[in-house]
C-alpha cells in the first residue's frame, strides 16, 4: 500500500512510514493512493459477515497485502472487539450508536486500531516505541483505553490540571501499566507545547523513539471506514436512499464515510452537522473556507476552528471528471449548523418523541438531519451517535430534568485511585523526566 500527501501528490509513503510518523514533512496528510473498490458479491451478501469480518475485508483491501492475513486479523480482533448497533427511530430515522467501546465515544475504534499497527510495526525494534499525547479531555481517555496493555508500546499523557472533567481525568489516571499520566500546573496550550518541543529536541530523539498519537494519523481514519458497513448491513433493504448524518469536529468522520462509499458502499449522501463552529457547512454555503478560532458551546468535541481534515474533503472531491471541488462536494454534502439553544431543544425532543436519550453532539446529528429529510422525505437517515450521553451527564440530565443511566464501566471510574505525575508548565522539566521514563 503507497500513501500520498494532500500537499503534494509525489511525496508518497509506506503504511509503516504513514503509521509511524503520522504526518508528512510537508504538513499535508497522508492519503491513500488507491481506494479500491470492494466486491459486489460481498456488498450484496454483508448480512452473512461479522462485524469483525467486515472491518477484516475493508481493512484489507485498503492495505493491499501491506500486513499479511494473520497479523491483520489479530489486529482486528483486538481493535474491532464492541459492537456498532444500529437503533430504529422510526420509518425514517436510526442512530448508528459507536459508544459501546471503553471510553464510551466513536473515538475508540480510532484508537485501537492505531494502537495495533503501531506495536506490529515497531515488532523487531529494540526500543519500545514511546508516545507522547497531549490532551484536553476526550482523546487522552480513548487513546489511554486504546494503548493499554498494548505490547511494545508506553504512552505519556499530558492533561491540564483542573481543566477536565474528574470522569475525564479517571480515565487517564487510574489505568496504570504502560498509561502515565503527567498533570501539567498549566493549560491545555502548555501540554501542546511541551509535546511539541519534545519533537523537536535533538537530544530526546537521538536516545528515544519519540511518537504521536495525533488524531489525523491515517490509522485513526481508516477504522472508521468500518462501522459505516456495520450500518448498512443492519439497515432494511428496501431501495430507498441512505443517508449518514455525522455531527462533526475535525471531519475525519465524516471522511472516513466518504471513504467507505468510494469502496463501494451504497451511501446516498452524507449530512456534515456541526455547531456554531460551521466553517464547513459555510464553505458548502458559499465556496470560500474561511477557519477561525473556535467558539465554546454545549457540544464541545466539535468545537473546532480550523477542521483539519478540511484537506482530506478537498482531496476526495478534487479531480472528479466534472465540475469545481466545491460543486462536488455540494452534491456530496449538505451542511447544517445548530446553536446551542436548538441543541437543548433537539435533545429534549428526541427523548419526547422517540423515548431515546442522545448526546449533545448526536443531539446536532438528529436536527441536521430533521432538517434535511424535510426536504427530501423518502430517504432513510442514520445519526451517528459520537459519544454516550452519561459522558455529558450534567448538561444531558440538566436538559432532561431526571437523571439518566450511567454505564458500568464509567461508574466504577469515580471510585478508582488517581495516579498522576505532576509537572510545572516547563519544558526543561519534562524533558528531564522524559529521559529518565525512557531511558
Ligand atoms: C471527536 C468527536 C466528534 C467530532 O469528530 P470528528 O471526526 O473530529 O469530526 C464528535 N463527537 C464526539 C463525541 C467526539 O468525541
Amino acid at each position: 500500500m503507497k500513501l500520498y500527501s494532500t500537499q503534494n501528490k509525489e511525496h508518497t509513503a509506506s503504511l509503516k512510514e504513514a503509521v509511524l510518523k503520522g504526518l508528512p514533512e510537508d504538513k499535508g496528510l497522508y492519503m491513500p493512493v488507491q481506494v479500491p473498490r470492494l466486491k459486489p458479491d460481498f456488498l450484496a451478501n454483508l448480512r452473512r459477515y461479522s462485524f469483525p469480518e467486515i472491518a477484516y475485508t475493508v481493512a484489507d483491501a485498503i492495505f493491499q497485502g501491506a500486513i499479511p492475513e494473520d497479523n491483520l486479523k489479530k489486529i482486528i480482533t483486538e481493535a474491532v472487539n464492541f459492537p456498532a448497533p444500529v437503533v430504529r427511530l422510526d420509518e425514517q430515522k436510526y442512530v448508528l450508536e459507536l459508544f459501546h467501546g471503553p471510553s464510551l465515544a466513536f473515538k475508540d475504534f480510532g484508537a485501537r486500531f492505531m494502537a495495533q499497527l503501531m506495536s506490529y510495526f515497531n515488532q523487531g525494534e529494540e526500543k519500545e516505541l514511546l508516545i507522547l499525547v497531549a490532551t484536553s479531555g476526550d482523546t487522552g481517555g480513548a487513546v489511554a483505553a486504546g494503548f493499554y496493555q498494548t505490547p511494545g508500546v508506553r504512552v505519556a499523557i499530558l492533561y491540564p490540571s483542573g481543566k477536565v472533567s474528574m470522569l475525564q481525568e479517571k480515565q487517564l489516571t487510574t489505568l496504570g501499566h504502560n498509561i502515565t499520566a503527567i498533570e501539567v500546573d498549566g493549560a491545555f496550550d502548555d501540554c501542546q507545547d511541551m509535546v511539541k518541543q519534545a519533537f523537536l529536541d535533538t537530544e530526546l530523539n537521538r536516545s528515544l523513539r519519540l511518537t504521536s498519537a495525533n488524531s489525523i494519523n491515517i490509522s485513526r481514519l481508516i477504522p472508521q471506514s468500518f462501522y459505516y458497513f456495520e450500518a448498512f448491513k443492519q439497515l432494511p433493504d428496501d431501495g430507498r436512499p441512505l443517508v449518514f448524518c455525522v455531527p462533526s469536529g475535525n471531519f475525519g468522520n465524516l471522511t472516513a464515510g466518504l471513504m467507505a462509499q468510494r469502496m463501494g458502499l451504497p451511501a446516498h449522501h452524507f449530512i456534515a452537522a456541526t455547531n456554531a463552529n460551521d466553517v464547513v457547512p459555510e464553505y458548502l454555503e458559499s465556496g470560500v473556507f474561511a477557519p477561525r478560532p473556535s467558539v465554546r458551546t454545549l457540544s464541545n468535541a466539535m468545537d473546532v476552528g480550523n477542521p483539519s481534515n478540511f484537506a482530506r474533503l478537498l482531496d476526495l472531491f478534487d479531480g472528479l471528471p466534472e465540475g469545481s471541488t466545491w460543486n462536488n462536494m455540494k452534491k456530496g454534502i449538505s451542511g447544517y449548523a445548530f446553536t446551542d439553544a436548538q441543541t437543548r431543544e433537539g435533545l429534549a425532543e428526541m427523548d419526547r418523541k422517540y423515548g431515546y436519550v442522545i448526546d449533545p453532539h448526536g443531539a446536532v446529528g438528529y436536527l441536521a438531519l430533521e432538517a434535511y429529510q424535510k426536504s427530501h422525505p423518502g430517504t432513510k437517515g442514520v445519526i451517528l451517535e459520537t459519544a454516550h450521553p452519561s459522558k455529558f451527564l450534567e448538561d444531558v440530565e440538566g436538559i432532561l430534568g431526571r437523571a439518566i443511566e450511567v454505564p458500568e464501566r464509567l461508574a466504577v471510574l469515580a471510585q478508582r485511585r488517581k495516579e498522576a505525575v505532576q509537572m510545572p508548565a516547563s519544558f526543561s522539566a519534562f524533558k528531564s523526566w522524559l529521559m529518565e521514563w525512557g531511558g
